[in-house]
C-alpha cells in the first residue's frame, strides 16, 4: 500500500503570502523528483507530507486515510530527511543511530541489528565506528538517509539532500535512492535537474507555490 494523494493543497504562513497554492497530485511507488527554484514551496510541501504542519486548505490522504484525522497512520511508515538535518559530531554513526533508534522505541539486539543494516544499506558499514565529525558532507547525508530508514518506511521524503555535495557524492546519492525505491515512494526535492532526470519515475515542477508540471521526465523534455 503506497498511495499518496494531494487534493488542492495550500499553505499560508502567518501574515505571509501562499507558500503552496492549490497543489493536486496522485502518487504511487517510485521516485518523484520535486523540482523548483529556491522559495518555490518545496520544503513547505514536504513538511506537510511529513505531517509536521497541516495544510491551510485542501486534503492529503495516505492509502485513503486523511492525514489531518489520522497522522499516525502515515508516521509509522514514514522516513524523513529534513533539509537542516544535523548530526552529533562526537558520536560514531553507530552510536548516533542507536540513540535515534532508542528514541523511536527500538532497543536491544533487534535495534543494533537494524542500525547496522541501515548503515550498510547506505554504504557506511565500514565507517560505522568513526566519529561523525570526521565524516564528509556526503557521508553525513547518507547517515541522514540511514536514520530515515530505521523503521523501514514505505514513504521516504528527502529534502534537498545533495546541496553542497561534490559530483561524485551526488551520483552516489542518485544510485542509493534508486536502490531504495522499489516498492517505496521516494520524494526527493532538488533544484539540480541532473539529480533526478535519469533516476526519477516522475517529476513535479513547482514555482511560486504552484505546481507547473507533473509527468514523466520524457514528457517534461517533450514540453520544453
Ligand atoms: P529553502 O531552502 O527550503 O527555501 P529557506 O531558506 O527558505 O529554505 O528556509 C530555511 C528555514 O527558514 C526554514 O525553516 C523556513 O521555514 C524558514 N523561513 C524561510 N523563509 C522564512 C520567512 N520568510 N519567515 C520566516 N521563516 C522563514
Ligand atoms: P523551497 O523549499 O522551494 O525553497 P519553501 O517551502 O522553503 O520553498 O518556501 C516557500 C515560500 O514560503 C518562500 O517564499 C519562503 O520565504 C516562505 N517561507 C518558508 N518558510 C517560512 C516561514 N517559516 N515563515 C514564513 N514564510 C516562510
Amino acid at each position: 500500500q503506497c498511495r499518496l494523494s494531494l487534493e488542492s493543497v495550500g499553505y499560508r504562513y502567518a501574515g505571509g503570502h501562499a507558500a503552496v497554492a492549490d497543489v493536486s497530485l496522485a502518487l504511487g511507488p517510485g521516485i518523484l523528483g520535486l523540482l523548483g527554484p529556491n522559495g518555490a514551496g518545496k520544503s513547505t510541501l514536504m513538511r506537510m507530507l511529513a505531517t509536521m504542519t497541516r495544510p491551510s486548505s485542501g486534503r492529503i490522504t495516505w492509502n485513503g486515510t486523511d492525514l489531518a484525522a489520522a497522522p499516525n497512520a502515515l508516521r509509522a511508515t514514514l522516513g524523513y530527511l529534513p533539509q537542516d538535518f544535523g548530526v552529533y559530531p562526537a558520536l560514531s554513526a553507530r552510536e548516533f543511530l542507536g540513540f535515534l533508534a532508542a528514541v523511536k522505541g527500538l532497543s536491544g539486539p533487534k535495534a543494533r541489528e537494524r542500525v547496522d543494516h541501515c548503515l550498510s544499506q547506505v554504504g557506511l558499514g565500514d565507517a560505522a565506528d568513526r566519529r561523525l565529525g570526521e565524516y564528509s558532507g556526503g557521508m553525513r547525508q547518507r547517515v541522514g538517509i540511514a536514520q530515515a530508514l530505521l523503521n523501514d518506511p514505505t514513504l521516504l521524503i528527502v529534502d534537498e539532500p545533495t546541496v553542497g555535495l561534490d559530483p561524485e557524492e551526488r551520483m552516489r546519492f542518485r544510485h542509493l535512492l534508486t536502490d531504495l525505491a522499489g516498492e517505496r515512494l521516494v520524494i526527493l526535492s532538488t533544484h539540480i535537474v541532473s539529480d533526478v532526470e535519469a533516476s526519477a519515475t516522475a517529476l513535479a515542477v513547482m514555482s511560486a507555490g504552484a505546481l507547473r508540471f507533473h509527468g514523466t521526465p520524457e514528457q517534461l523534455i517533450a514540453q520544453a
